[in-house]
């Protein structure tokens, strides 16, 4: 990993010290690289997994001398233009190690097995599930007749996280198994003596520790193995025995809170002292500070303790950072539109705002977001009544009512 100690320059925010939205991330996505081995799993297993090496196609499509289905094969010549639907007899049938002998002529076909050496003049082969028998004939219908992909073709290139879609043509092809990367194993840990498991007695003046589900959640959604190694208390030792073994455990480790400016517990402390961490403060809202850098070679976010900015963090830095960390080097996009805000929003420029909103479409069809409740960081609430983050932008200010504004849907990152 690369040495992170970066100055924010003047450029980046009005507050001294501090980094913008994008710097900061910028930075921690040059820190990161993909990382991790890969498997070979059934395709059944395959939805969302990312893939390691490039499909090619092991046979043509349609199939040239010896056919890779059970189908029809008949000249390509009389196979049906767009929007029509051709009739061929069946003058045949022929199967693996058999040839055919007699003589295909247009307008016939034979019926063919997988395996089977393909009829003179025949050179192409429709799949039998494409076809409409009909006594002695089958139909075909235009749209079966322009498959056409060439054995050795990259049909999909490695770094994809496997669509259904993308499954189904694996499948088309006739592969059963292909060579995915092997999920990432993120530690997640929460810091604070006012921290509650959930199933304890509530105590005065501690909170349930949210933070940690929330990460969990996120992490487990997106395809991570998941160490979940609890609730430490502000205690130095224990808190360096845990970064330690989060650290050799994991590929990356997740902890929420103590690392605000003038934090009083030791979290900061044994934090600098157990890896190269930078403690950066990120001009937005929410979610100012945040850690971040290596403990032993393994990557280390220590995000905000409050637990909508631990959320807003996750999915602004985490999010793409663990896409790239996962291989993943064409993830889908997470589209940022264009609505107008039905509330007025106070804001001061030199900051980057997250607030959460709720999009929606007018009767005509327009997008539209308000936000949703009251904005604190710690109303997590708010945020779980919303399906959109509305961005303000670095350099805006208020917005009054009726102003467009960038909106990023929850369906995209979620
Ligand atoms: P800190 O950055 O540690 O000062 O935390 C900021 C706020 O977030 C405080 O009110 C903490 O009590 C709260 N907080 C810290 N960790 C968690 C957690 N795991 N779950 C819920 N709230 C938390
Ligand atoms: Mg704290």
């Amino acid at each position: 990993m690369s040495t992170l100690n970066v100055q924010s320059s003047c450029g980046d925010a009005n507050e001294q010290g501090s980094l913008s939205v994008e710097h900061a991330l910028q930075n921690m996505l040059n820190a990161v690289s993909a990382i991790g081995g890969s498997e070979q799993i059934h395709l059944r297993d395959a939805i969302d997994r990312v893939l390691a090496e490039a499909i090619t196609s092991p046979v043509n499509v349609p199939s040239h001398r010896n056919s890779a289905v059970d189908g029809y094969a008949m000249m390509q010549a009389d196979l049906p233009v767009s929007d029509t639907i051709i009739s061929l007899n069946i003058i045949g049938r022929v199967v693996a190690g058999h040839p055919y002998k007699g003589k295909l002529k247009a307008g016939d076909c034979i019926q063919i097995m997988t395996g089977a050496q393909m009829p003179n003049l025949a050179d192409t082969v429709i799949m039998q599930e494409h076809v409409e028998v009909d006594g002695n004939a089958i139909r075909i219908d235009a749209r079966h007749s322009g498959e056409d992909i060439e054995l050795g073709q990259t049909v999909l290139q490695a770094g994809i996280k496997l669509t259904p879609p993308q499954i189904g043509l694996c499948a088309s092809l006739g592969l059963s198994e292909i060579r995915v990367r092997t999920p990432l194993t993120a530690a997640v840990f929460s810091t604070g003596d006012e921290i509650l498991s959930i199933g304890e007695a509530p105590r005065e003046g501690c909170i349930y520790d949210s933070n940690r589900y929330s990460m969990i959640a996120a992490l487990k959604k997106l395809g991570c193995n998941v160490l979940d190694m609890g609730i430490i208390a502000d205690d130095p030792d224990k808190l360096r025995a845990a970064f330690e073994l989060a650290a050799n455990s994991a590929d990356v480790v997740f902890t929420s809170g103590g690392v605000s400016v003038g934090e009083a517990d030791y979290t900061k402390q044994v934090l600098s002292e157990a890896g190269s961490i930078n403690f950066w403060k990120v001009a937005m809202k929410p979610g100012r500070p945040i850690a971040f850098g290596d403990i032993n070679g393994t990557t280390f976010f220590g995000l905000p303790g409050n637990p909508v900015a631990v959320m807003v963090t996750f999915y602004q830095f985490a999010l793409p950072c663990l896409q790239k960390m996962m291989g993943i080097t064409s993830p889908l996009i997470s589209p940022i539109i264009k609505a107008q805000c039905t509330s007025s929003i106070r804001k001061l420029p030199g900051r980057s705002e997250f607030q959460r909103g709720v999009l929606s479409q007018t009767d005509s069809g327009e997008w539209q977001v308000c936000t949703s409740g009251k904005q604190g960081s710690g109303i997590l609430r708010s945020m779980s009544e919303a399906n959109a983050f509305i961005i303000l932008e670095h350099e805006r200010s208020s917005i009054t009512k009726g102003e467009w504004v960038s909106v990023q849907p929850f369906s995209g990152l979620f």
